[in-house]
């Protein structure tokens, strides 16, 4: 490929987490290059951040209105835009963006709420622009081994689905303390009406369907918010129902006091099961019914195609967060070089976009109304 892909990204302003974290990615295999930034909603900020970037600082703009403006002008503009806000933003970027062509990679969730997780699907498909969606753990290579393994049939007909997410950030009151990434969390006007089943529930779903390939059909969901005075849940326990009969469950928390990023998703089916951690990311344990238990290395010889394309180094040299992050950008660039050149379904299938989008949010609608019905609810 000659030129890089030029990106401009909304959010990520100082202090920020996910927005350094996207620079970091997005450029890692080459292919991107971050050019131009509304990285804050005060134009000073904005400013600093392009500055510390190392980008033009013509080119860090007040307000990501201006941004899309004046990129749409010049010659060499924004080719994408990336969307690290908090959630209530993603849409209304999103729109901005995609309606004048520009293609969009957006953190998670697609949106704020459902209701705007079903116009942004309208926006895109009558864009016809490139839309991606970050669900990180996506990207990890042996993310996709597991998926390939449930695909493949081995482990039989798939019966039982244990997902956790467990975090213990929020187990105090961080929010009243001003701490950045808590204030806008437990805001339900920038972060939505769902807290830890939005914010880290949603990982977890995600992971479920696309490991397992199967949809959840019916949930049962029960949020309590359990630091005196938050205003959003930080901790969900959810029963599962999922096609083909399989039955699961779903535990998200904030206040799991010393947890740092525990994600875990286990599968078991007739023949046997699978059990991967976010915290242990380059081991995948495979267990049969009638057989001894292994351990599967990231990078092995006798991984999947799918799961080998996305590994960059040999066995033993770990591969970590920004890389599973980096694998959905290079799938994202290579989709949006391919559908300039007028591919159709230029975007993989392996990297989450609208549809994945609109599924989480529907997550959250649905675990919000199953909490205050006290009651199952179809999805
Ligand atoms: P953060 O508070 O650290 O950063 C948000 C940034 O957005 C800040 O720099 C803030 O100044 C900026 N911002 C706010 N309003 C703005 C505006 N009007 N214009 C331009 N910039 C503006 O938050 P975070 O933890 O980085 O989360 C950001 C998003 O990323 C959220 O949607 C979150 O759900 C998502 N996220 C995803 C992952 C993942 O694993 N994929 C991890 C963390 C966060």
């Amino acid at each position: 490929m000659g030129q890089k892909l030029r990106m401009g990204m909304v959010g990520g302003g100082p202090g920020a987490f996910i927005g350094p974290v996207h620079k970091m990615a997005a450029e890692l295999d080459g292919k991107i290059e971050l050019v131009a930034g509304a990285f804050s909603q005060s134009a000073e900020r904005s400013k600093a951040a392009g500055i510390s970037f190392g980008i033009d600082p013509e080119r860090a703009y007040a307000s990501y209105q201006e941004m899309i403006a004046a990129e749409s002008r010049r010659e060499n503009g924004i080719d994408l835009v990336v969307i690290a806000t908090p959630n209530h933003l993603h849409l209304p970027v999103a729109e901005a963006a995609l309606s004048v062509g520009i293609a969009v990679m957006s953190d998670k969730p697609a949106t704020a709420t459902y209701d705007e997780a079903l116009v942004l699907r309208g926006v895109v498909e009558k864009a016809g622009v490139p839309y991606g969606l970050t669900h990180t753990y996506a990207g990890y290579s042996l993310v996709r081994e597991a998926r390939a393994l449930c695909a493949s049939g081995r482990l039989g007909a798939i019966r039982k689905v244990a997902v956790e997410y467990l975090q213990g950030w929020l187990s105090k009151p961080l929010e009243a303390t001003g701490q950045k990434q808590a204030a806008w969390r437990s805001d339900p006007a920038l972060n939505g009406p769902g807290g830890c089943i939005g914010d880290i529930g949603t990982h977890a779903f995600h992971l479920t369907e696309y490991v397992t390939g199967l949809k959840v059909t019916w949930m049962n969901a029960a949020l309590r918010r359990v630091v005196p005075g938050r205003r959003l849940d930080d901790d969900c326990n959810a029963l599962l129902r999922l096609e083909g009969g399989a039955t699961g469950t779903l535990m998200a928390s904030q206040v799991a006091a010393g947890e740092g990023n525990g994600l875990r998703l286990r599968v078991y089916g007739e023949n046997g099961s699978l059990d991967w951690k976010q915290e242990d990311p380059n081991r995948l344990r495979v267990k049969w019914l009638d057989g001894p238990e292994e351990i599967w290395h990231a990078a092995a010889g006798y991984l999947s195609a799918g799961s080998l394309a996305v590994t960059r180094l040999p066995g033993g040299h770990p591969e970590g967060y920004i890389e599973a992050f980096a694998v959905l950008y290079r799938e994202f660039a290579e989709g949006l070089i391919a559908w300039r050149a007028g591919k159709a379904g230029a975007l993989p299938a392996t990297l989450p976009g609208i549809e994945a989008g609109v599924r989480g949010m529907r997550f959250i609608e649905r675990a919000i109304l199953s909490d205050r019905t006290e009651s199952w609810v179809e999805f």
